[in-house]
Formats: C-alpha cells, sequence, structure tokens
C-alpha cells in the first residue's frame, strides 16, 4: 500500500515512530493508503532542516526567489490531472471541482506571492526639523509554522506556504491526517523546482500530536492556522505564553441575505452553489439562507427543485454535483445535525438522507439537505454543520435580518442579494464578518484581505497582509547632521 512520508531537508522520510495511520478513500469508505503518524521527534528533525536553511533562503535575492516560486506554480500546472486527481481520492469532492478550482487555486497562490514579493516595500518616515529618517525594514521570522485543514486540502496548505516563502522564512508544515496526499506529491514538485532542502519540510500526522509539535516547539516563531475554532482556542492557549505571532483562521456560519430587489436567477443558482459546493464543506458557504418574506414562498419551491436536481455520486463522474463528505466521522456527525433540526422543530423540505451509491456502497454520501426553521436561535442555525446542509427562514426588514445575521458568535463572510446600492452599503457596514460579497460569492481577489471576526478568527491573510503576517517590522531611526 501507499506509503505517505514526511518531506524533511528535501528528501521523504519515514517517521521515527514507524507508527502509520490509515489513509481513507470517502468516495469508497475504504482504506487505500498508510500516512506518516509523526511526532515531535520528527518536527524537531523537520525544524532543524528549516533553520540550517533559514540564513541561505531569507538572503536570496527576491527575483531568485520568486522565480523558484514561479516554477512550482507551473509545475502544479503541469500536473494540473495527476493532483486534481488525488485530490478528489482522498477528498471525496467531484474531480471537477479539483480541476477547475483546488488545483488551479494552489498554482495561483504560488504565482500571485512570486509576484507580490517583487511589489512589496516599507514605509519611510521622515521627521523634518528633528533630522532623523525612521525606515522600516521587513525581515522574515525564522522558522514558521503552517497547518491546514482538510475542506480545501493543497489550495488552503499552500495558500500559508507560499506568503511564508516568499517573504524568506523557512516552513514546518502540517495538512490535514485526513486528506495529505497533494501535500505529499507537493514535496516531489517543489524539489523539481529547485527549491533548496530544508526550505520547506512537511510533516504527516494527527492534530494532537503532529501539530501540537509545530505549536508547542519553542523555536517555531509564529503560527499560521486555518481549522475549527475549537481547534484554534487550543493553539491560541498553547502559543499565547509562548509570545508567538499567530493567524487564525476559523469556523463560520454565514448568512445568506436575500433581498426581493435581488436579480432573482442569478441569485438562484449562485445560492445553490454557496450552500452546496464541495459538499458545503466550505468555511464560506452560506449555511443561514434569510430571504425577504415578499419572495419567501417562491424561493422555497424553485431552490428545493433546483436542490432535487443536484447529481449526487462518484466524484469521478464528470455529471456528478455533490461527491462524498470526506470521513466517516464527519458524516454521522452532519447527519446528527440533521436529527437535531427535527427536534427542534426544523422542517426538513428535502434531503436529509444517508445515499448509497452503486458501485461504492461503503462511500460517505449525503443528500444536500435544505432545513425550514422558526427560530433562528436554535442550534441548527447557531453551530457550524460543514456539510450539505442549509437553514431557511424568512424575514420582513432589513434591520430584523441584520439583527439574525449578527446573532451568532462567528463572523467570517456574508453574502447579499440586492440590486439597492443604498442598502448595500447600509447592511455592508452593519455586518459583522470580515468578508462580505454583494451579488456574487466566492469571488476572490488574492490581493485582498481574507479572514473573520468574532469567533471566526484573528488576523488577515491575502496579498501584503500576508506578507506583513510573515515579516517582522523593524523601525529604524537615523540622526544626520545637516
Ligand atoms: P480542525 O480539526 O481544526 O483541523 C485543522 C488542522 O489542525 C488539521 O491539520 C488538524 O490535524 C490540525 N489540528 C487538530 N488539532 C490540533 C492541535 N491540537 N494542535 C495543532 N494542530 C491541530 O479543522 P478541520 O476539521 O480540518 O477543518 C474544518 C474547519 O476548518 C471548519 O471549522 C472550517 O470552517 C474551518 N475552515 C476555516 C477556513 C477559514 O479560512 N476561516 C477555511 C477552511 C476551513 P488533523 O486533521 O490531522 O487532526
Amino acid at each position: 500500500m501507499k506509503k505517505i512520508l514526511n518531506y524533511i531537508d528535501g528528501s521523504y522520510c519515514e517517521p521515527f515512530s514507524q507508527d502509520w495511520l490509515d489513509n481513507y478513500n470517502p468516495s469508497k469508505g475504504v482504506v487505500y493508503s498508510k500516512i506518516a503518524s509523526s511526532s515531535s521527534v520528527d518536527v524537531d528533525n523537520a525544524y532543524l532542516a528549516a533553520k540550517k536553511a533559514f540564513p541561505s533562503w531569507s538572503n536570496t535575492t527576491i527575483n531568485e526567489r520568486s522565480a523558484i516560486l514561479s516554477k512550482i506554480a507551473d509545475l502544479i500546472e503541469d500536473n494540473l490531472d495527476k493532483l486534481a486527481e488525488a485530490e478528489s481520492l482522498d477528498n471525496g469532492k467531484p474531480l471537477s471541482l479539483a480541476k477547475s478550482v483546488d488545483i488551479p487555486r494552489a498554482s495561483s497562490n504560488f504565482k500571485f506571492f512570486a509576484h507580490a514579493i517583487t511589489q512589496f516595500s516599507s514605509e519611510a518616515h521622515e521627521s523634518i526639523g528633528l533630522n532623523t529618517m525612521n525606515f522600516t525594514l521587513r525581515q522574515p521570522i525564522g522558522v514558521v509554522g503552517c497547518i491546514s485543514p482538510w475542506n480545501l486540502p493543497l489550495y488552503l496548505f499552500t495558500w500559508k506556504i507560499a506568503p511564508a516563502l516568499a517573504a524568506g522564512n523557512t516552513v514546518v508544515a502540517k495538512p490535514s491526517e485526513v486528506t495529505p496526499m497533494t501535500a505529499f506529491l507537493l514535496g516531489d514538485i517543489c524539489s523539481k523546482a529547485g527549491l533548496p532542502n530544508g526550505v520547506l519540510n512537511i510533516i504527516h500526522g494527527t492534530g494532537p500530536s503532529a501539530g501540537q509539535a509545530i505549536v508547542e516547539h519553542p523555536n517555531i516563531k509564529a503560527i499560521s492556522f486555518t481549522g475549527g475554532t475549537k481547534t484554534g482556542e487550543v493553539i491560541a492557549r498553547k502559543a499565547a505564553p509562548m509570545f508567538k505571532k499567530l493567524s487564525l483562521e476559523l469556523g463560520g456560519k454565514n448568512p445568506n441575505i436575500i433581498f426581493a430587489d435581488c436579480n432573482y436567477e442569478k441569485m438562484l443558482s449562485v445560492t445553490i452553489k454557496s450552500s452546496f459546493a464541495n459538499q458545503g464543506q466550505i468555511c464560506l458557504c452560506g449555511s443561514r439562507i434569510f430571504v425577504e418574506k415578499s419572495i419567501y414562498l417562491k424561493f422555497k419551491k424553485d431552490f428545493v427543485t433546483k436542490v432535487r436536481k443536484l447529481k449526487i455520486g462518484d466524484p469521478f463522474v464528470s455529471t456528478t454535483n455533490i461527491g462524498a463528505l470526506v470521513s466517516k466521522p464527519h458524516l454521522e456527525k452532519v447527519v446528527s445535525y440533521i436529527d437535531l433540526a427535527k427536534e427542534e422543530g426544523g422542517k426538513i423540505l428535502t434531503g436529509g438522507n444517508k445515499v448509497t451509491v452503486n458501485g461504492s456502497e461503503n462511500g460517505y454520501y449525503l443528500e444536500p439537505t435544505v432545513i425550514e426553521i422558526q427560530n433562528q436561535q436554535c442550534r441548527t442555525n447557531q453551530e457550524e454543520i460543514f456539510g450539505p446542509v442549509v437553514t431557511i427562514m424568512p424575514f420582513e426588514t432589513e434591520e430584523e435580518v441584520l439583527v439574525m445575521a449578527n446573532n451568532v458568535k462567528y463572523g467570517l463572510s456574508a453574502t447579499l442579494w440586492t440590486s439597492n446600492i443604498d442598502r448595500t452599503m447600509r447592511v455592508s457596514k452593519k455586518i459583522e464578518a470580515g468578508i462580505v460579497w454583494v451579488n456574487t460569492w466566492l469571488n476572490r481577489d488574492l490581493r485582498t484581505p481574507f479572514g473573520g471576526i468574532k469567533n471566526s478568527g484573528v488576523g488577515r491573510e491575502g496579498g501584503f497582509e500576508a506578507l506583513k503576517f510573515f515579516t517582522e517590522s523593524k523601525n529604524i531611526c537615523i540622526k544626520y547632521d545637516n
């Protein structure tokens, strides 16, 4: 059986413990490879390689660094089919999605930061009269840790690694143990692109073991983490007394607010995506749908009709819209929320059942589910489910929907559908979220700040925000005589 090895100092290696974890193909429900179950020993080896590589990498010219990152981007593009197939097999997502979104975006992440670093500059402040000149020096931090989740595996893994490397750091990174395959393949791509040994080290294993060892390592000075809010809390608690720099991109329970004056057809088709793309396993999915009362009944009928047409099945079949959920425990968690919704008085308008797919009887499939709720305070509407499940309910006024939209502990993203520019501005300003999409969804310009407020995270990724996170700024004040 194929083994997913650690990538340390430019070479693949087995874990020190010789312990291995099972890696499942969720579309079939079978183990198809073994993953290195790494411990603090492996993380320390990765750290030592990264430490050794840092002086030279941090002193490469910007052009040289940029060229290597661009080469990684090109090689990801050249290996699109292979990587997309690996991602789909590992995660259960439709192959079409991996090919059109995940892998192209992983390549764009490298390409973007290869360019961004050439434009990254710092400020100078001349204190006229005092005869001093201040300038800000932005220096790489050293060895940094990057930890990413399973929902968009290579996409989010590279979203952290690319800016960290571009800024001159060396990296110890861990993908989710649930979806390690494309991160494993990335090691080889980096070697082929000429990334010097030790600059990027990829460790596999569980969160509480390998992940925690990265967070607790005394000399890994910054942690960029994307994952659940509860894990973010654990990481913050460990990192705070060590005064580590932390970027936390956490969970969401995002509102999708639909006003009657929107472009209805466009809203309807995008709302299908924002509800169920990647089986609803995107932190930015609009899982709470609020619809203005005058169009609520029409929306309910049209939306449910469209949802019922979505094709659930083998991710490798080109017509599949909804693939498998990522794992059995995750499937059971999502199903438990559907049960909870029923107990709470929610009405299942469509879906709610596990699906048996011919030829893949043990796969983790679930119908896309729409739940009509009466009370937006119910747990189904407050807690992150992270599956193909949305709630819908009507609202009457802008003020009312703002209260409902903001009445959750999360604040990652929000979507508004309206053709009224005044309302767009009023609501966008009052929505408690780090990202607001108006008449669109998941429309990303990589230069923009990305991240959440409230329990959805701390800090921002994207563009120069990410390069700022991965550097320490130092003010140098020079006194001169006239
Ligand atoms: P998770 O369980 O929090 O895991 C995320 C990563 O952290 C994985 O690599 C995990 O390893 C690792 N980890 C777990 N416990 C750890 C610990 N004690 N110390 C260090 N690392 C640890 O999240 P997930 O289930 O993979 O992903 C789903 C969550 O991510 C959802 O809440 C979703 O909203 C959120 N998310 C947020 C964003 C965003 O940009 N805000 C984007 C995508 C996803 P193992 O998996 O190997 O245990």
